[in-house]
This record gives C-alpha cells, sequence and structure tokens, in this order.
C-alpha cells in the first residue's frame, strides 16, 4: 500500500507532482473552488493518512494529531508555525516541518509595497483618478510622505520589529532610501548591537522615533498584542505601522480606534488577527490599505514552497531527517522512536 500525504487545501500543482514523484500517494481535500475543508474532513482525512500537509493558516490543534497515532509528520507550507499546536507534536512524536528562505524576499517586497503605498497615499489616489474625480495638477493632491530624506533632507527613521530573515531583508532595501535603521528583537541584542546600519532600540524607544514602523516577529505567546493601545500612544501622529508578520501581533481594535482618532497617520496591513474576518471599521477607513494575506504569494516563491513542503514531507515518510525541522527535540520523544519502530499507537502511554 502507497504512503499517503494529506494535503487539506489547493496546493499548486508542481507540489502534488513532487509528492508524485517520489512515489508517494497525495489525497487532496478543498472545495471546487479550492475552498479548505472543515475540521471534521479533515480529522477523517488524517485518520487515513501517513504526514500531513497543510497550508500556513490552517490550524492543527491536538485533537487531529490524536485522531491518527501513528501520523508521522506535519509538512506545514509556510515559515510561520503558529498554526500548529508544536508542543503536542512534539509530546506525540510528530515532527513538524516549514518553508523557512524561499519566501524572505518576497515577503519583505510586500512590507515594501504597503509602505510606500501608504507613505504617498496610492491606492487612495487610485481611487480617485479612476472615479473621474481629478480635475487637473494642484487639486486634491494627497500630499504623503518622504521615504528618503526629500524637501527636509531629514533621514527619515525605519524601525524594524523582529530582525531575522525577514526584518533583514526589509533593512536591505531601505539602504536606497538612506533611511536610518533601528531595530528590536530581544533574541538578537547583542547581534544587532554588532551589526553596521542598524541600531538596536528596545520597543518604546523604537515606537517613539520610527517614522515607519514595520511588523517581523513571529506570532508567539510574547508577540500576542505585542502592538496594543499603549505602544500605538507611543508612536508619532505622522507614522505609519506596516504588519505582514501574523494578525494577532497586533491588537486590530485598538489600531482602529487609534486610526480612527489619529493618534498614528496610517497601517498597511496583510495580516488580521481573525483572518479571513478584518475588523469591520478599517474597511471604512482612508488612512489604511488592506491587502489579503498575500505576503508570500508570487507563482515562483508560492511554488518553491510547495515543492520544499513536499520534500519535508517524503523525508518524515522516509525516515529521513527533514531539512526545515522546527521542533528537533522530538527525536528525544519515546513516541517518535515508537512510531519509526511501527509499533501501533493505540493505548500508548503519550495518546
Ligand atoms: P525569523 O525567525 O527569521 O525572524 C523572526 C525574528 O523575530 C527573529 O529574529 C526573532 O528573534 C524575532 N523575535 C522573536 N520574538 C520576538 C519578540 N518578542 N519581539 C521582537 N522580535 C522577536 O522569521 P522570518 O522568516 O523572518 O519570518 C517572520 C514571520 O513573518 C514569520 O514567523 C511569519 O509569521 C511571518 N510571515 C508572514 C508572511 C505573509 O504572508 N504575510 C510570509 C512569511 C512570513
Amino acid at each position: 500500500m502507497s504512503q499517503k500525504v494529506l494535503v487539506p487545501w489547493a496546493m499548486p500543482k508542481i507540489g502534488i507532482e513532487t509528492l508524485r514523484m517520489a512515489k508517494v500517494e497525495p489525497v487532496s481535500i478543498h472545495g471546487p473552488k479550492g475552498e479548505p475543508p472543515s475540521l471534521k474532513e479533515i480529522i477523517e482525512g488524517v485518520r487515513n493518512a501517513d504526514v500531513m500537509l497543510p497550508r500556513g493558516t490552517q490550524r492543527i490543534q491536538r485533537e487531529v494529531m490524536l485522531a491518527n497515532p501513528n501520523l508521522r509528520g506535519i509538512a506545514n507550507y509556510g515559515v510561520g508555525y503558529d498554526n500548529i499546536d508544536t508542543a503536542s507534536a512534539t509530546e506525540l512524536g510528530i515532527p513538524v516541518t516549514n518553508t523557512p528562505e524561499i519566501l524572505t524576499e518576497t515577503t519583505a517586497d510586500l512590507a515594501w509595497a504597503l509602505l510606500m503605498a501608504m507613505a504617498r497615499k496610492i491606492p487612495q489616489a487610485h481611487r480617485h483618478t479612476i472615479a473621474g474625480q481629478w480635475k487637473g495638477f494642484g487639486g486634491k493632491s494627497f500630499m504623503g510622505l518622504d521615504i528618503g530624506p526629500g524637501g527636509s533632507n531629514r533621514r527619515k527613521v525605519l524601525g524594524i520589529i523582529g530582525l531575522g530573515r525577514i526584518g533583514m531583508a526589509v533593512m536591505r532595501r531601505s539602504r536606497g532610501f538612506r533611511m536610518r535603521v533601528i531595530a528590536y528583537d530581544p533574541y538578537k541584542k547583542e547581534t544587532v548591537g554588532k551589526m553596521r546600519g542598524v541600531e538596536y532600540r528596545e520597543l518604546d524607544n523604537l515606537l517613539k522615533k520610527s517614522d515607519f514602523v514595520t511588523l517581523h516577529c513571529p506570532l508567539t505567546e510574547e508577540t500576542r498584542h505585542l502592538i496594543g493601545r499603549r505602544e500605538l500612544n507611543l508612536m508619532k501622529p505622522t507614522a505609519i505601522l506596516i504588519n505582514t508578520s501574523r494578525g494577532p501581533v497586533v491588537d486590530e481594535r485598538a489600531l482602529l480606534l487609534a486610526l480612527e482618532s489619529g493618534k498614528i497617520a496610517g497601517a498597511g496591513l496583510d495580516v488580521y488577527e481573525e483572518e479571513p474576518q478584518i475588523t469591520p471599521g478599517l474597511l471604512k477607513l482612508d488612512n489604511v490599505v488592506l491587502v489579503p494575506h498575500i505576503g508570500s504569494a508570487t507563482t515562483d516563491t508560492r511554488e518553491q514552497m510547495a515543492i520544499m513542503a513536499a520534500k519535508n514531507a517524503v523525508a518524515m515518510l522516509k525516515r529521513k531527517r527533514p531539512a526545515n525541522i522546527v521542533n528537533p527535540e522530538v527525536f528525544e520523544s519515546p513516541e517518535y522512536f515508537r512510531k519509526l519502530e511501527g509499533k501501533r499507537g493505540v493505548g500508548s502511554k503519550a495518546v
């Protein structure tokens, strides 16, 4: 019987092909227009699978993992893996992988596109122009903010929260704009201190000093609502917040109030607290640019992510250490060794 990989979403074809070429059977479940399956369907699917390959926004909780005591791995399609209960996975002997690096530059491009769109009011000006409201130069003129030194000849301050792969790629892009870069990342304090072209700042100081604040930390218990009412109040009234990390890093309700009351000038958002729902008030504002979680959405990048996730899935099936393991401690787990030996899990202690 061939080994099966459950793919509970419409993965790019090249990922499905990669599984087939490795003589693995992909089991895709989704609606005719790519609608995601229900939790019940995922649980049913996982019972007959050896590995599952969810996309980065599908919540994979303990309940799903318990549905199959012999599940050999979860290959997440995405670099962020906050959607997966990794603590349970480790305890249950299930390796979890992600797709780092490959989407770094693409996501940094989007953060930069949102920053530029907000600074120069591109969506607002576009709406005005296509609505036929333009009456010639000098009319409603969409006064924006300089990103480079501009007329004031003052170097603008870019505040990066989370100076990892994507944060660094955003920093590289800022060089052409001659910006001053400051960063907050409690896990990189020493490294950042030794780097050229960036100054380390604690969070409050970064928020007070930045003209643009961009978020690139993962969603963890520590970063949930890292940016709330208090933090938004520290920002300059002219400042712009960009979020391409994860929605819950920002308290969306507090952000709405800050934008409505002019506590900050604007926000460019790719991610939301309760995707695909968006706090309704945000949709009515003119000082936001909202896009639907498209950080890694270029054909090339999404295809490479699919190949990488499929290869991770195959490695786990072939009992090899996958390239992008996020819970390496699983290899110490007795449950992992039980699975390797192929013993049935029914009644086993951890399950
Ligand atoms: P990374 O692990 O290389 O970098 C994350 C950085 O955040 C690390 O340097 C880490 O030390 C830092 N960090 C951790 N906790 C922090 C905290 N409390 N405060 C400040 N910094 C903290 O990850 P990456 O590849 O750069 O990706 C970052 C995140 O971007 C991912 O976790 C994911 O959620 C998100 N992402 C979103 C999209 C999208 O489509 N919008 C695409 C890719 C990644």
